[in-house]
């Protein structure tokens, strides 16, 4: 099979072509595995992380990728979830032990031995790979190839960091970076949360268009203050400034929900500017979320198909995947990237 594979941690600013088409046997499926067929698979920020160090892949080459939306090709034994031929998908969530403390509470993604697609196994940017049947979703049939895929992280992670948030209707809501995940939270948010009102930081003013046109009241940039105080913020972004604005505009007792695998470096030295009583004080809270649960993945699926959430999309061929990581390393986003592959 083709894929585009990782061959070891780089720099995108040096090295412009990370990945390198090669033809990889096809993978086998086996006990209680499927091989499916890949027909899109999302690019996500995350793969930026890995190639250039901050969340390593454990051994290379690598397939990347963990948005897949693929059709059953085969099945290894000890199977019985799918027939050949039913669309599924793939997320974030590769495989959990399901023994663990933090797995048998029902946090499989705080697990010990937690794998992730596209890193610690082999994942989508390739024509065909396998998973575990018990990891696999139906994909509702409302959605295209490329729909769905941005939905089974972006959407997944979104939909468990507005949970996290503990929100309720008529709170405000902050979303700090407008990329992929943030405009499905929006949609998410407006649906479930009606009378909450969402305020949007982002750097650029493309993004804060598309905020406005997608319901946000306010949308501003990142050191912008909005017209009123905050119940909960979710951040996005990867760097460290956002962060201390946005403590900066919670309301008093309000929850930062960071919704990043690693942050960068490079402005690390904002965080030398907090203030204890404007930033911290009054019982103002952080949280991270880490990785996705399978319930996530497929309570989002649900959700997305009742509203329904169409994600905005732009397709690359499965060759043009360095293209379309450094232009998310660009922040060229408008809706999310999708390799089309295999059809
Ligand atoms: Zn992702
Ligand atoms: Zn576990």
């Amino acid at each position: 099979m083709k894929a585009m594979v990782l061959n070891g941690i780089c720099s995108l600013k040096e090295n412009r072509k990370p990945l390198e088409m090669v033809e990889l046997p096809d993978p086998v499926p086996g006990d209680g595995e499927i091989l499916v067929k890949v027909l899109a698979c999302g690019v996500c920020h995350t793969e930026l992380d890995e190639i250039e160090g901050r969340t390593p892949p454990p051994k290379f080459p690598v397939v990347l990728g963990h948005q897949v939306v693929g059709r059953v090709e085969r099945m290894g034994s000890k199977t019985g979830k799918f027939q050949i031929g039913d669309r599924v998908g793939i997320g974030w969530i590769y495989s959990a032990c399901g023994l663990c403390k933090p797995c048998i509470k029902g946090n499989e993604n705080l697990c010990e031995n937690f794998k992730a697609t596209g890193r610690d196994a082999d994942g989508g940017y390739a024509e065909y790979t396998v998973v575990s049947e018990e990891f696999a979703y139906k994909i509702p049939d409302i959605f295209s190839d490329s729909e769905a895929a941005p939905l089974l992280c972006a959407g997944a992670i979104g939909y468990r960091s507005l949970r996290l948030t503990s929100i309720k209707d008529g709170q405000n809501l902050g979303l700090t970076g407008f990329g992929a995940s943030a405009h499905l939270v929006i949609k998410m948010a407006r649906y479930q949360y009606p009378s909450s009102k969402v305020f949007v930081f982002a750097r650029s003013e493309e993004e804060r268009n598309f905020a406005k046109e997608l319901g946000a009241v306010w949308a501003g940039d990142t050191e912008e203050e909005p017209p009123e105080k905050l119940d909960c913020i979710i951040d996005t972004t990867p760097v460290w400034k956002p962060i201390a604005e946005a403590l900066r505009n919670l309301e008093r007792g309000g929850r930062l929900v960071i919704n990043a695998i690693r942050k960068e470096e490079v402005d690390k030295e904002s965080l030398l500017h907090l203030d204890y009583s404007t930033h911290l004080w009054l019982e103002k809270e952080i949280k991270s979320v880490a990785n996705v649960t399978r319930r996530d993945v497929s309570e989002f699926l649900d959700l997305a198909a009742k509203i329904p959430i169409r994600p905005e999309f732009q397709e690359f061929p499965l060759e043009e995947a360095n293209k379309a990581l450094l232009e998310l390393k660009g922040r060229k986003i408008r809706g999310a990237k999708v390799l089309r592959i295999g059809f």
